[in-house]
């Protein structure tokens, strides 16, 4: 804010400054106009015959003789519009002045103490600014010696030249306007109170010449109290002044006139204050809102390093239960795997060991049989190895339809209506023997689209109609009813039967591995298992309900998009 105050109050008084500089050459100009005016006028009156002759006379002039140079100073002095003109003698007695007729007149006395006397008398002209003793108004003394003819000093023509007019002029001003000696006194000044005033401290020998030259006469004079604040490298200067109008800061240039040692000065009071100060205060908003930004994107840094903290470390948290949930997991998935791996092969062992010490058994009696001869005996034992054998066959075709599995999975775009068709068309014999009637719905418009493997899919339908066909066989009038309808996303296939349905106990173990309440030789309790498997595996399910006088199974496969 300093900073901003400052360049932008340079700113601004550099301009200032450049203007006041033109009004001080102006005013100078204007000062030395005026007493050039008047620099002429003494030396054309000191060869004026009569004023001479006056002089000359060596002894006193009568009293007619005064009146009449009287009257003729004060018609010039009229004329030329100077303040006061007067005759010394050669020992510094005004014989005559332009002022004779006022109290404060010049006759008479004798002012051969004044510098300008002494300095015509020597040098032939003179020059003194000065409080005048007896009129008490100061004013510029241009004087001229008077010689007579073989050159001799007869006395001198003095010019009083007053500023009252000139400060008036220059009062109009804004600016302060000082004119100072060359012991830098104000003598002129465009407001009250400025005048006599030293700028710079007299010393005793200073203060000693004045007393004697009369000066500035019973003026006192008063030191003006200042402070310089800047100074700039042309001389101006940044002070601060004690004035008669209290304290202020100006603005303070000076111009040296030539010849009387005499200085010109111009105080101006800047108007830079408010510039500056919005300068600063805008210097210091844009620092506040800088320093906010700073510290808003410092809090969303640390909010959101403190947000991808808790994430990470929520994440990592995350991980690990996941892992240990995994871990537990395949736990129990190794442990079920196990189970059902003793289970299977306990099922497995029993359910081929029976078979097998039964062709044992068989082959056993055959061997007797054919040693025997008894060839057409051993020839009707034959078909009882062949059922052993089927048997057998049966129980590893199921692990083989669920063991049928293509790497990754084969998965074909199949309309579940064909699988259907294919299913009934394997079972034929058996539906056309059992005089079984097959209710289906009118053949539909549109394929109903899943995704899956052809073969085992028509595995899972056989063990559907196989075991409906089973139930309903000991029915007077079978029948097979089967459905197939779109239920949002998945396609339903229902198989119903009226076999007199299933027993409530039963229902939770349908789908039991090895379960089945059918006489031994004719289930293995492994179709509903492993089409269980199947249609889980394609996600789908596979679920058995009770309806009217029959079991009602129910195959759920999520549909495929129509491949157009
Ligand atoms: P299996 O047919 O060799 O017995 P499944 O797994 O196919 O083996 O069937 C298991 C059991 O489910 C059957 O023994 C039977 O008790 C019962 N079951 C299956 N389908 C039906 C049905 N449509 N009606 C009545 N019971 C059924």
């Amino acid at each position: 804010m300093h900073l901003a105050g400052r360049h932008a109050e340079r700113l601004a008084l550099g301009e200032e400054r450049s203007q006041a500089r033109e009004q001080l050459a102006l005013y100078a100009g204007a000062l030395k106009t005026l007493i050039d005016r008047y620099g002429a006028l003494p030396a054309v009156l000191a060869l004026d015959p009569e004023l001479r002759q006056a002089l000359a006379r060596g002894e006193e002039p009568d009293a007619a003789a005064r009146q009449r140079l009287n009257l003729k100073l004060e018609r010039i002095n009229g004329a030329a519009r100077s303040s006061t003109l007067e005759l010394l003698d050669r020992d510094g007695l005004a014989i005559a002045a332009s002022n004779w007729r006022l109290p404060t007149s010049y006759v008479g006395h004798n002012y051969a103490f004044r510098p300008y006397f002494q300095q015509t008398r020597q040098q032939g002209t003179g020059r003194f600014y000065a409080v005048g003793v007896t009129s008490g108004i100061p004013g510029y003394f241009l004087s001229n010696a008077i010689h007579d003819e073989a050159g001799a000093f007869l006395g001198a023509i003095v010019v009083k030249l007053e500023f009252p007019e000139l400060e008036r002029e220059w009062s109009r001003s804004p600016d302060l306007l000082l004119v100072s000696d060359a012991r830098g006194i104000v003598f002129i000044a465009n407001r009250p109170g400025w005048r006599y005033r030293e700028l710079e401290p007299l010393d005793a020998e200073d203060r000693a010449e004045l007393a004697a030259t009369r000066q500035y006469d019973r003026q006192p004079l008063a030191p003006l109290r200042q402070r310089t604040l800047d100074r700039f490298d042309d001389g101006d200067r940044l002070a601060r002044v004690d004035g008669p109008e209290g304290q202020a800061d100006y603005l303070w240039q000076r111009l040296a006139l030539p010849g009387d040692g005499w200085t010109l000065h111009l105080l101006r009071q800047p108007a830079t204050a408010n510039g500056a100060r919005i300068a600063s205060l805008a210097a210091g908003g844009a620092w506040l809102a800088l320093a906010f930004l700073g510290l808003l994107l410092h809090q969303r840094w640390r909010l959101a390093r403190l947000r991808r903290r808790s994430r990470e470390e929520l994440e990592r948290l995350v991980e690990q239960r996941t892992e240990a949930l995994r871990t537990a997991q395949e736990g129990l998935i190794q442990a079920a795997k196990l189970a059902a791996l003793g289970q299977m092969s306990a099922a497995l062992a029993h359910e081929i060991n029976q078979p097998l010490t039964a062709l044992q058994m068989h082959l056993g009696s055959l061997r007797l049989l054919l040693e025997a001869g008894q060839t057409e005996q051993a020839r009707q034992a034959l078909p009882r190895l062949d059922g052993l054998l089927h048997r057998m066959s049966a129980l590893t075709g199921h692990l083989k339809t669920y063991a049928r599995k293509s790497p990754g999975g084969l998965r074909e775009r199949l309309d579940l209506e064909r699988v259907v068709e294919q299913a009934l068309q394997l079972l034929a014999p058996r539906l056309r023997g059992g005089q079984v009637e097959i209710v289906r719905e009118p053949p539909r418009a549109t394929p109903a689209w899943v995704a899956g493997d052809a073969i085992r899919l028509e595995q899972v339908l056989v063990n559907l109609l196989r075991n409906a066909l089973d139930a309903c066989a000991g029915h007077p009038a079978p029948r097979i009813q089967l459905a197939l309808v779109r239920d949002g996303g998945d396609w339903l296939l229902t198989v119903a039967d009226n076999g007199g349905g299933i027993a409530e106990a039963d229902l939770p173990h349908v789908f039991d591995p090895f379960f089945t309440t059918k006489p031994v030789g004719d289930g293995l309790g492994l179709g509903l298992a492993v089409s269980y498997a199947i249609v889980h595996e394609l996600g789908g399910r596979l679920s058995a309900a009770n309806r009217d006088d029959g079991a009602l199974f129910t195959l759920r496969l999520p549909a495929s998009e129509d491949p157009r």
